[in-house]
C-alpha cells in the first residue's frame, strides 16, 4: 500500500492571478464557485450541511484558501465526502495534496487520467508556440510533470455515477486531456464543464486578468487533441445545459449560454483551434 504523495519537481506558486481572485458565486442554492487566481473549484452542497463535494483542487499553494471558503459556506471543521477531478492539470490538482491530507478524503478522476496522477506519466509540454497571448508564451512556466496521489486517487466508476454525487453522471470529454470529464445533473441541466470549454479566453493575458467573459475552447497550450476537443464540446452542447461553470471564467447561464454553446460548436475551427501550434496534426 502506497501512501506517499507528491507533487512534481516542476510544482511552484505561479505568480498570475485575476480580479476575481478569492471570490466566490452562488449559481444555484448547492452550486457555488470558488476562483482561486485563475481557476475555479466548485463546491457541490446545500451550505451548512455536511453531504458535499468539491470538483477540482485549485492552483498551487491554494489549500488554505479552498478550506477557509468551504468552512464559510459548510461551517467550521466541515470536510466534504469526496473530491472530484475533472483532469489532472496543474492548475486543477495545485492542492490536492493539502486538501487530501486535511480532510483525509478519496480523490475520483477518470481511468485514463490515472497515470498522470499516480506518478506514471507526465503531461506533455505546454506549447508556447501556439497561437494566442502571453499567457500561452507564459506556459513553459507551468508545471507538466504527473503528480502521485497513491492509494488516495480512485477511477471513476465506470456506469457514470459520481460517488457521493447521486444526481449526477459523468461524462467523458477528452481532447484537452485524454481523461477529462464532465459533470452533468439532469434535474436543472447543470453543467461542470471543467476546460473542456472555458468563458474565459485563457491565452489572452488580458482578459484572465480582468476575468473578461467570453466562451472560448480549452485552453489551446495544453490542449493535444483538438479533434476529440470538438467532439466533447458538441457533446455538452447537446445536453442543453441550463448552468454551465467550467474551469476558468465566470459561470454561463440561460440564452447566454445556449447561445455562446451554440457559436462555440458551430465554429469550433475559428474560436476554439488555434492557426499555428504543435499539437495541430
Ligand atoms: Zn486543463
Ligand atoms: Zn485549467
Amino acid at each position: 500500500m502506497d501512501k506517499e504523495m507528491s507533487y512534481g519537481n516542476d510544482y511552484h506558486y505561479l505568480p498570475v492571478t485575476s480580479t476575481e481572485s478569492g471570490v466566490g458565486q452562488e449559481i444555484s442554492s448547492d452550486l457555488f464557485c470558488l476562483t482561486t487566481q485563475i481557476v475555479n473549484v466548485i463546491f457541490v452542497g446545500q451550505p451548512d450541511s455536511d453531504k458535499w463535494i468539491v470538483v477540482d483542487a485549485g492552483m498551487p499553494h491554494s489549500g488554505d484558501t479552498i478550506i477557509r471558503a468551504s468552512e464559510e459556506r459548510f461551517g467550521p471543521n466541515s470536510r466534504p465526502q469526496a473530491i472530484i477531478l475533472t483532469h489532472g492539470h496543474f492548475d486543477h490538482v495545485g492542492a490536492i495534496i493539502e486538501l487530501v491530507q486535511h480532510w483525509a478524503v478519496p480523490v475520483y478522476a477518470h481511468e485514463l487520467e490515472l497515470p498522470y496522477l499516480t506518478g506514471k506519466q507526465d503531461y506533455p509540454e505546454p506549447d508556447p508556440s501556439v497561437e494566442g497571448g502571453l499567457v500561452a508564451k507564459m506556459s513553459p512556466l507551468f508545471p507538466n510533470e504527473a503528480i502521485h496521489l497513491g492509494n488516495h486517487v480512485t477511477k471513476l466508476p465506470s456506469d457514470f455515477t459520481v460517488p457521493a454525487m447521486p444526481e449526477w453522471r459523468w461524462i467523458h470529454t477528452p481532447g484537452h486531456t485524454p481523461g477529462h470529464v464532465s459533470l452533468f445533473r439532469e434535474r436543472d441541466r447543470s453543467l461542470i464543464a471543467g476546460d473542456a470549454f472555458v468563458t474565459v479566453k485563457q491565452e489572452n493575458l488580458y482578459s484572465v486578468v480582468t476575468q473578461t467573459p467570453e466562451i472560448s475552447g480549452p485552453p489551446r497550450y495544453l490542449t493535444t487533441d483538438w479533434k476529440a476537443a470538438a467532439e466533447s464540446v458538441k457533446l455538452l452542447e447537446k445536453l442543453n445545459p441550463v448552468n454551465a461553470v467550467t474551469g476558468h471564467g465566470p459561470p454561463f447561464t440561460g440564452a447566454i449560454l445556449t447561445n455562446s454553446l451554440k457559436r462555440l460548436t458551430d465554429n469550433f475551427d475559428t474560436i476554439a483551434v488555434p492557426q499555428y501550434g504543435k499539437y495541430l496534426n
